[in-house]
This record gives C-alpha cells, sequence and structure tokens, in this order.
C-alpha cells in the first residue's frame, strides 16, 4: 500500500486546464454584454459572469451588429417581421426593411471572424440580430407570428457549424454554463492541436487517449465511434481523419452528461487504484461516490478526492486525463447539486 501524504512528490501533477499562449482562447460576444452602451436605447446589459468571471480567462472579440452595420446608438428598435423561417429585419415605428444591410454586413463580417479562430460565442437573448433561439417574428400589422432566429446569430451558425453558442440568459442555469464551457474549453483544445501546427496520426491518438473518460461522460457511442476513426486513420489523409474526428469530437461534446454517466465514469477512474489504495481511502472514495449520486455533494467533491490521489499515487494514465480538469477551477464549475 502507498501512504496518501498530501505533500508526495508530484503534488503539482494533475494539470489545471489554461488557455495556451501560442492559441488564445477567443470568444465571440454580442458587445452590449460586455458593458458597451451599443443598445438601440443607448444603454447596454453588461453580464457579471462573462465580465468578471470567464473574462480573465478568453480573449473577447466583441460584435455588434447593429451599430457595426451603420444603425448609430440611439437608434430605432427594430424586430422581425414576416415569416419565421426566413425573416426580415424592419424598424418597429417607422418600418423602414433594414435586412438587406443587414445581409450585407453579416457577409463580410464572418469573412473577418473567420481568421480570429473563435472557440465559442456568447449571443444576446431576445435580438432580432443577436438572439439565437425564440425571438419574436411578427406579422406586417404587429401580431406574433412566431419564433425564430436573429440574423446575425442565425448566419453565424450556419458559416460556423462546430463553434459552441449560447446565449448568456441560459448561462445563469449552472447545468447549462458548464456544459457550454466544457464545449469551449474542448474545441479550443482541439483546435490548438490541428491549427497551430501539422497534425499527425500520433497526435491523434494521443488526443483521442486524453479525453477518454470526458468523452465517456457525454457518450459512450460517440466515444467508440471516435475509436474506430482513430484505429483507421491510416486510410485517409491526416486532414480528412483529422476533420472527421473534429466534427465527431464535437458533435459528442453536445450530448449532455448526467449524474449516471459521471458516476460510471468515476468508477473507471478509481479502478485505476486498485491495489494501491488503502481499505480506508477505497471506503472514503466509495461514500464519496455514493455522496454523489445521491446529490447529497457536487461532482467536484468525487473529483478533487480522486485528482488527490492521482497526485499521491502518481497514476501517469490519470494524470493525464482532462476529465479530471477541464476547464479552469476559478470558474467554479461542477460544484452544484
Ligand atoms: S444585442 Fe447585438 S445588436 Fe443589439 S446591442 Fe447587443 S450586440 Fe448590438
Amino acid at each position: 500500500m502507498t501512504s496518501l501524504s498530501p505533500h508526495g512528490p508530484h503534488a503539482d501533477a494533475v494539470p489545471e486546464t489554461a488557455p495556451s499562449a501560442d492559441f488564445p482562447l477567443r470568444l465571440g460576444i454580442s458587445r452590449c454584454l460586455l458593458g458597451d452602451p451599443v443598445r438601440y436605447n443607448g444603454g447596454h446589459t453588461r453580464d457579471h459572469f462573462l465580465v468578471d468571471v470567464l473574462g480573465p480567462h478568453v480573449e473577447w472579440v466583441p460584435v455588434c451588429p447593429e451599430v457595426e452595420a451603420g444603425f448609430g446608438t440611439p437608434r430605432e428598435a427594430m424586430r422581425l417581421v414576416d415569416d419565421v423561417e426566413c425573416p426580415r429585419l424592419i424598424t418597429i415605428r417607422s418600418c423602414i426593411d433594414h435586412t438587406e444591410i443587414m445581409r450585407r454586413y453579416t457577409n463580410t463580417r464572418l469573412r473577418d471572424l473567420r481568421s480570429c479562430n473563435l472557440s465559442g460565442y456568447v449571443f444576446k437573448k431576445n435580438s432580432p440580430s443577436c438572439g439565437t433561439r425564440r425571438v419574436r417574428v411578427y406579422d406586417r400589422q404587429g401580431r406574433l407570428l412566431g419564433t425564430g432566429k436573429g440574423l446575425f446569430a442565425d448566419a453565424f451558425q450556419r458559416e460556423f457549424p462546430l463553434i459552441p453558442v449560447e446565449e448568456e440568459g441560459r448561462l445563469q442555469d449552472r447545468m447549462l454554463r458548464e456544459h457550454f464551457i466544457e464545449r469551449v474549453f474542448g474545441y479550443h483544445r482541439w483546435q490548438s492541436s490541428t491549427l497551430s501546427r501539422r497534425l499527425t496520426r500520433g497526435d491523434l491518438v494521443s488526443f483521442h487517449t486524453t479525453h477518454k473518460y470526458l468523452l465517456l461522460a457525454h457518450s459512450r457511442r460517440h466515444y467508440q465511434r471516435l475509436g474506430q476513426l482513430v484505429a483507421n486513420a491510416n486510410r485517409f489523409s491526416t486532414r480528412q481523419s483529422a476533420d472527421a474526428y473534429g466534427r465527431l469530437f464535437m458533435e459528442a461534446l453536445a450530448v449532455k452528461t448526467t449524474i449516471r454517466k459521471h458516476v460510471n465514469v468515476l468508477q473507471h477512474v478509481v479502478g485505476h487504484f486498485k491495489g494501491t489504495l488503502s481499505s480506508t481511502a477505497r471506503r472514503d472514495l466509495h461514500d464519496v461516490l455514493t455522496d454523489y449520486q445521491k446529490g447529497v455533494v457536487p461532482l467536484s467533491v468525487p473529483v478533487t478526492l480522486i485528482r488527490h490521489y492521482v497526485r499521491v499515487l502518481d497514476v501517469p494514465y490519470l494524470r493525464e486525463q482532462v476529465y479530471l480538469a477541464p476547464h479552469p477551477k476559478e470558474l467554479t464549475l461542477r460544484h452544484h447539486v
């Protein structure tokens, strides 16, 4: 049995997730969320979590489609009109149709954003330009027809289908917030592996290996399909394999985790300590897993305990597992029950 001192020689072995210096983590954001007074009424909707908590870990790329398209601030309010699937952008009082101006601006701006290599985008909810869901669409008499998407946000999602996108309102929900951040950091790791250097088959194997438990926490089916893709990578060009892997990887992370999936993963992880933990330590771990399963403690409790054992026992395979530190601890995710 190995002694479980918290001050063992590998006390710093489990790395924290952080944006790499040569590939900064950039997020697009509706500019009003940063506190800039760009709304139609000259106001803003500064978001505390985005600015003060997430802000220090990312590089923002602020975009205000309505100001950048030339409508000025303050400006007459607009809304979506006519067709839920393909709405027009029209001012509410004077009924001026700004659709074509917005479309031309959007085409140019999306080309610029491609070179920014964004890892995610936070949009302002309910906006006829920035809303990604349930934006109200009216008929010409002002009657509600249904809901659709803001023009800029819709075009962005069509142009960049892999980039994780969320609205600031939904990020108030801790589960949705955690899911979004996990996808953002996941996509950034993938970008760092593929964009800043030439990916080799070995890199692909390594990426897949270190993401094993994170992928299993989302979707076992995707993990297996990705494994087959890696195993058959030599039949295709590296570029083709990487493209297919990236698409499926992001599809996997889009599948929501559950307590049950996490418990399953944690039990697998604990299996790596077999024969090295004292019976007391094993009992402690088992009790903590049971408490997590019952919803008595948050996910951060078993994960922190496991990270401690990984450090003390120095288990190289687990040390590399992204699942144990998928995002910076300062974001205080995985703390909800
Ligand atoms: S919601 Fe979008 S268009 Fe409206 S002020 Fe904010 S950034 Fe500008």
